[in-house]
């Protein structure tokens, strides 16, 4: 407790007063990183400032708490609680950090320099530019996977950054909102109050669970009168839901999802996307319209148009279409003095934060050993071991499942105190005391008020 209120005041005071920071050295390599996300904040997070110039390019000038995002849609917890400053995470830097809030739009291995784009709106004199590099970390993360369908991308809302979650709010109350307009039809009722989820990973479970949760706990109570309407599909082309668990778990979401009313339709595969309606193909194969008021679109990841046009530049290394191929010191393959960690990459492990943390920090430990060799030390880097966690997902009605490795072994656990496990273990992994205090507070602030349900 004395540590926890030491590491909170610490983190407060310097939140105020950031310490000097010595300027760029001309002698020192420069490292770029793109991107500032798990992989990205984890490798800032644990890089030794004395031994190198760091610059960080990425469109977000914060890191978001991803794990948190599927309650920010209904409000359980507001936006801004898991976004954390990427400024703030650089204030405890020995040396300046610079920070561009700009896009990469290519990446030249040859001259060893890559291409930034200004994003914001308001735009100065330059807004192209080329900066160099010694070493380049790729931690751009993935784009959301449409297999190339049309109205995907204009009808459905992903939910991978903070503007889908604000994307899947405020249409979610327009439906609501029209739905109660003056001698709305009740096809159109029906209609309006249809949420479709497209994919039983993790993403469309969550998201599910905690619409459920609002649904429930908040608009039925405001709007009485459309209560019995309210419906919820998740639709899958597998024959279960969240294929990484374990068989017990699978059945116990598929059963607490039943008796919450929300259908689970597994062998059906959606095959075209209109602006009310999605064509799916069942489990007898018959092509089938299901009719929508929204529509969340989490079908999994694919690489990013930079991830693409690199790997295109170094085809001749870079055999696979499904991310970037790093040996085992996240070394690019075909790209010298360039690393790759995260869901860019293409690895045998699922694309998960937990996956990028662990890689970021050790690329942290491999600059560090780097840096010693340089000095004429005799270090010696071993190769990256992933070592699996856990896997955690919240299901809705306060319940959550867990396979957690045991012993050789693995242990599967759901229900309410797996919640509280769930919540504890995601404070924990917060990069911030402020943010800790701002989830636990949004958290009772739902719990005593209710959420907010305006639009
Ligand atoms: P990201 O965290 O996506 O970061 C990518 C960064 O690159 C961003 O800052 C982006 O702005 C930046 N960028 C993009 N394009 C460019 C460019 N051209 N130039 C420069 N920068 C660029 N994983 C878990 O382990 N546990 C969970 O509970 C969990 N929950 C999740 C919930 C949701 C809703 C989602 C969407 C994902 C969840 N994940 C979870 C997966 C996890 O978020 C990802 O695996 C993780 O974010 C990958 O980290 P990353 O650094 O590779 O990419
Ligand atoms: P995913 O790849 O895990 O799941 C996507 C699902 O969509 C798959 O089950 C797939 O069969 C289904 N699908 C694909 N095309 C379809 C179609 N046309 N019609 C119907 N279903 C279709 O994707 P995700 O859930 O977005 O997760 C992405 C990554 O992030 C994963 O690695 C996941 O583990 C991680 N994540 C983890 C958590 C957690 O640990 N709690 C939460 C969210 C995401």
């Amino acid at each position: 407790v004395v540590g926890g209120i030491g590491y909170g005041a610490y983190d407060i005071y310097t939140k105020r007063h950031p310490i000097e920071q010595k300027p760029f050295d001309p002698t020192k390599r420069t490292v770029v990183i793109l991107g500032s996300g798990w992989g990205a904040v984890s490798f800032l997070k644990s890089i030794n400032t004395d031994d190198y110039n760091v610059v960080v390019v990425s469109p977000r000038n914060y890191f978001l708490f991803t794990p948190l995002l599927p309650s920010c849609t209904v409000g359980t917890i507001e936006l801004r609680s898991i976004m954390e400053p990427l400024r703030f995470i650089t204030r405890h830097k020995s040396r300046n950090v610079k920070f561009y809030e700009s896009e990469c739009t290519d990446i030249d291995p040859e001259s060893k320099t890559i291409s930034i784009t200004d994003v914001s709106d308001i735009k100065g004199a330059v807004s192209n530019t080329t900066i160099p590099y010694d070493y380049l970390v790729m931690a751009v993360g993935a784009d959301n996977q449409t297999f190339g369908m049309a109205g995907v991308r204009e009808y459905a809302c992903f939910l991978k950054e903070i503007w889908d979650a604000q994307k899947i709010r405020t249409r979610l109350m327009d439906c609501v909102e029209s739905a109660g307009f003056a001698s709305q039809t009740p096809e159109e009722v029906d209609r309006l109050l249809h949420m479709v989820v497209v994919g039983g990973g993790p993403t469309g479970v969550e998201y599910a669970a905690e619409l459920h949760d609002f649904l429930k706990d908040d608009l039925e109570v405001w709007y009485p009168e459309l209560a019995d309407k309210f419906r919820i599909t998740l639709v899958e082309a597998l024959p279960n839901v969240l294929p990484m668990f374990s068989s017990q778990l699978i059945q116990y979401t598929e059963s607490t999802f039943k008796q919450n009313k929300i259908e689970v339709l597994t062998k059906t595969m959606v095959k075209q996307v209109g602006d009310k309606e999605i064509k799916v193909m069942d489990a007898n194969k018959e092509l089938v319209s299901i009719p929508y008021g929204l529509l969340v679109w989490a079908t999994g990841n694919c690489p990013r148009p930079l991830t693409r046009k690199l790997m295109a530049r170094i085809k001749e290394a870079q055999t696979s279409p499904r991310g970037l191929l790093v040996d085992d010191y996240m070394r690019v393959a075909g790209a010298p003095d360039m690393y790759a960690i995260g869901d860019c990459t293409f690895s045998k492990y699922a694309p998960t934060a937990q996956v990028a943390t662990q890689q970021g920090l050790y690329l942290a430990s491999v600059f560090e050993h780097l840096a010693r060799i340089e000095e004429g030390q005799n270090k010696k880097i071993t190769p990256f071991e992933y070592s699996h966690q856990g896997s955690l997902a919240y299901i809705g009605s306060d319940k959550a499942i867990a396979d957690l490795p045991f012993l050789n072994g693995n242990v599967s656990i759901g229900g309410v105190a797996t919640y509280v496990f769930w919540r504890s273990v995601y404070i924990s992994n917060m990069f911030s005391f402020r943010n800790r205090f701002l989830v636990v507070g949004d958290w009772m602030k739902s719990k005593v008020f209710g959420r907010d349900v305006s639009r």
